[in-house]
């Protein structure tokens, strides 16, 4: 498997032939994937399609039955060694994941800790910041995220959406080359989901590179620059959100748009 091209116009992520079986069920089915500079690709599918094996494979929190993924052209979770792709040791994988920044349905903030300490932690011990800059950067991130404050709030005396808005910070903080988002409002109250998207809309704004997987079409409709829509393991439709949901070619693309006429 060759690395995708390099240059101004490498990918920041590509995924070629992705394919993850569990037991006789193939959950990607040769997925191919590129994600550019400052590039927010929505992917949309039925439930069961692949779309968080997908992103899970991408983070290496699965492992994959054949393709590859490649994070700036570099080659994740494998090497080269006398011709043959061998897994990388496992300190270098933590390494190629936290260029990464993940946002999962569930927030998973470390709940004995306050805001301040779930987004700092990770960014002094992992990555290296200075506690002061990376204090700094968590003011900053949580004033953009309406949080100013919550700093010293515990994440039980908090909302679901002002959770997920740390869990958003705290991946935020750590300058993740992508940001990977797994249905990040699926587990929300109705009337948290737009605070949350809101905060990833912003995100947008600023270029970093994403991708979001979620059921919010309006959000796709207007953040996504290409919507990828997934079933069955497979990538079946790519286009704008435009072409996407506006002239659907496939029938089960149109089948899937209907449930959210
Ligand atoms: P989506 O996120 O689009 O709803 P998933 O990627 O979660 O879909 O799942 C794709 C398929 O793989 C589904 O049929 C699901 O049941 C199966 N699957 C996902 N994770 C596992 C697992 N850990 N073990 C067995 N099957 C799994
Ligand atoms: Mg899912």
């Amino acid at each position: 498997m060759t690395a995708p091209g390099s240059g101004p116009a490498r990918p920041v992520l590509s995924v070629r032939g992705l394919r993850k079986v569990f037991g006789d069920h193939v959950a990607l089915d040769g997925v191919d994937l590129d994600v550019h500079e400052g590039e927010v690709v929505v992917v949309l599918g039925p439930s069961g399609s692949g779309k968080s094996t997908l992103v899970r494979c991408v983070h290496q929190l699965e492992s994959v039955d054949g393709g590859a993924a490649y994070l700036d052209g570099e080659l994740l979770g494998y090497e080269q060694h006398r011709g043959h792709l061998r897994p990388l040791p496992e300190a270098r994988v933590a390494r190629q994941r936290r260029r990464m920044g993940m946002v999962f349905q569930q927030f998973n903030l470390f709940p004995h800790w306050t805001v301040l300490r779930n987004i700092t932690e990770a960014a002094v011990k992992v990555h290296g910041q200075r506690p002061e800059e990376a204090r700094r950067r968590a003011v900053e991130l949580l004033e953009r995220t309406g949080l100013a404050d919550k700093h010293q709030a515990h994440p039980k005396q908090l909302s679901g959406g002002q959770q997920q808005r740390v869990a958003i910070a705290r991946a935020v903080a750590t300058d993740p080359r992508i940001m990977l988002f797994d249905e990040p409002t699926s587990a929300l109250d109705p009337e948290l989901v737009d605070e949350v998207l809101s905060v990833v809309r912003d995100l947008a704004r600023t270029g970093m590179t994403m991708v979001v997987v979620t059921h919010e079409m309006d959000f796709a409709r207007e953040v996504a620059d290409r919507c990828v829509f997934m079933d069955r393991g497979r990538v079946v439709e790519v286009g704008t959100p435009q072409e996407v949901f506006e002239a659907p070619r496939s029938p089960r693309l149109q089948a899937f748009l209907t449930r959210f006429a």
